[in-house]
């Protein structure tokens, strides 16, 4: 055998067994992401005997002490970090029509809506709710009924914009018309950042709502009763952390958010994400639960009326080396990787596509960042973000803040797929000395963001924090 003959041999005699032991890891990752899946008893639990989550409700309660026992049982420790924020309560509201028929009306009050006593007052229809929208017609005293969706040529208003702009022209309370059929009611926050709402907003139907504003445009006067017993008051919860110590401190941090909307179970948002870390923290005990960086699992709580949980966790930890989050919301069967504009790490995900191809991550990598969900708060600090790029089935995408949002619609593949990527991810991710996790400072994310478009988004929702315009 020639020298050359030699090398050659050797460093296929190298590689081999660097990727033999590699895959052995995988192996037994992916094979118990399978076959001892846990994750999908567990979230049947959480969803079936505390039911939906809302920020500082019983129910988030009692899921969060089934979280902590079940982890228990695969020999994971959890801590509570608790923290105060601005909470609300969903009470009894009712809201019927007088005349010209009476009829109660199938309703979700927004987050943060405060009780109000019982009036009534006259409904008009002011198209999608823009200032505009307004001129000609008096609000004043009244429920003003606006459409949702995209208005030709327009960006859609946020709801909380809507709110403000129906309480600035004296309007009484608001109804926002869903603008899916099926008579589902959109739930979903009236603001993000906590205030009580200025007045009385709900989302309708768009069957109800489509019925009401035929009735306005033929001049039918149409008269309303509204008695809003929803509440905003201030809430004690936590977020549940499980740590795994590394070689050093600098860690990599894990995320999904464990509360949801009441009005259905949180199967999907966030069920799903809640229980893939889950199926994630019992595959690093069994199968590497020692690595260089350290880990943080954490289940975020009250994502959904503001993102409180990731906003708390960032500044109870300003002081940590937190040097890269992976954030799970709503995920289902992996398809890639998303670099979130941290595109160094474009290489790292692309290297992991290919190596892992017995997934089917046909969508590759991309670098495509979004605003609202417990991620921004990491980017807020310049950390690298990161998302897996997935796919939900239709059921799981069409009950998105709805009654529907149950247990039925989670696919247990989908939860082993991502419990299994993920991990991997992570277990590459805190032994890889070569890679910089190096945060970008305040100017690389401003131009982030605007690189993106998302910078206007957030102004919008009053959550520009940088000084830089
Ligand atoms: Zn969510």
């Amino acid at each position: 055998m020639s020298v050359k003959n030699l090398l050659t041999a050797l460093l296929i005699l190298f590689s081999v067994s660097v990727f033999g032991q590699e895959n052995k890891l995988w192996n037994s990752i992916t094979g118990s992401a399978f076959l001892n899946n846990r994750s999908y008893a567990v979230l049947e639990k959480i969803c079936d005997e505390a039911g939906g989550r809302l920020l500082g409700s019983p129910q988030n309660e009692k899921a969060m002490g089934i979280l902590k026992e079940e982890l228990s049982k695969i020999g994971c420790e959890t801590k509570y970090e608790k923290f105060k924020v601005p909470g609300w309560v969903r009470g009894e509201d009712e809201i019927k029509i007088i005349s010209p028929t009476p009829r109660k009306l199938q309703t979700v009050a927004l987050g943060y809506v405060n009780s109000t006593p019982e009036f009534t007052a006259k409904l008009i229809y002011a198209g999608y709710g823009f200032d505009g929208d307004y001129s000609g017609i008096n609000a004043s005293g009244k429920i003003v009924l606006v459409s949702q969706g995209t208005p030709p040529g327009k960006e859609p208003l946020l709801r909380y914009e809507a709110i403000d702009i129906a309480a600035s022209h004296g309007a009484e309370a608001i109804l926002f018309i869903n603008d899916n059929p099926g008579t589902l009611t959109l739930a979903g926050t009236g603001n993000f950042t906590g205030n009580p709402a200025k007045i009385p907003a709900y989302s309708l139907t768009f069957e109800e709502g489509k019925w009401l504003v035929r009735l306005l445009e033929r001049n039918i006067p149409v008269e309303i009763e509204m008695t809003t017993r929803s509440y905003c008051k201030e809430v004690e919860t936590s977020n549940t952390v499980v740590s795994f110590k590394g070689k050093v401190k600098s860690k990599i941090v894990i995320g999904a958010h464990f509360d949801s909307w009441d009005v259905g179970q949180g199967g999907v948002d966030n069920g799903v994400g809640s229980a893939i870390l889950f199926d994630v923290a019992r595959l690093l005990k069994t199968y590497s639960p020692d690595n260089y960086y350290s880990i943080d699992l954490v289940w975020f709580n009250g994502e959904e009326l503001g993102l409180w949980g990731s906003k708390r966790y960032t500044e109870m930890h300003k002081q940590d080396s937190i040097i890269a989050m992976i954030n799970m919301d709503m995920t289902g069967s992996p398809t890639g990787f998303n670099a979130m504009g941290f595109n160094e790490f474009i290489p790292f995900f692309k290297d992991l596509v290919h190596k892992l191809n017995g997934f089917n991550l046909t969508s590759g990598v991309v670098s495509s960042p979004g605003t609202n969900s417990d991620h921004m708060w990491f980017m807020f600090e310049g950390i690298p973000t990161f998302e897996l790029q997935a796919r939900l089935d239709e059921s799981m995408y069409k009950y998105y803040h709805e009654r529907g949002d149950t247990f039925d619609k989670v696919n247990k593949k989908y939860l082993s797929e991502a419990a299994a990527v993920v991990t991997i991810t992570v277990e590459e991710l805190a032994n890889n000395k070569e890679l910089k996790f190096a945060r970008k400072n305040e100017h690389e994310m401003v131009e982030l963001f605007k690189h993106y478009g998302l910078d206007k988004r957030l102004k919008r929702q009053h959550e520009w924090i940088y000084k830089e315009e």
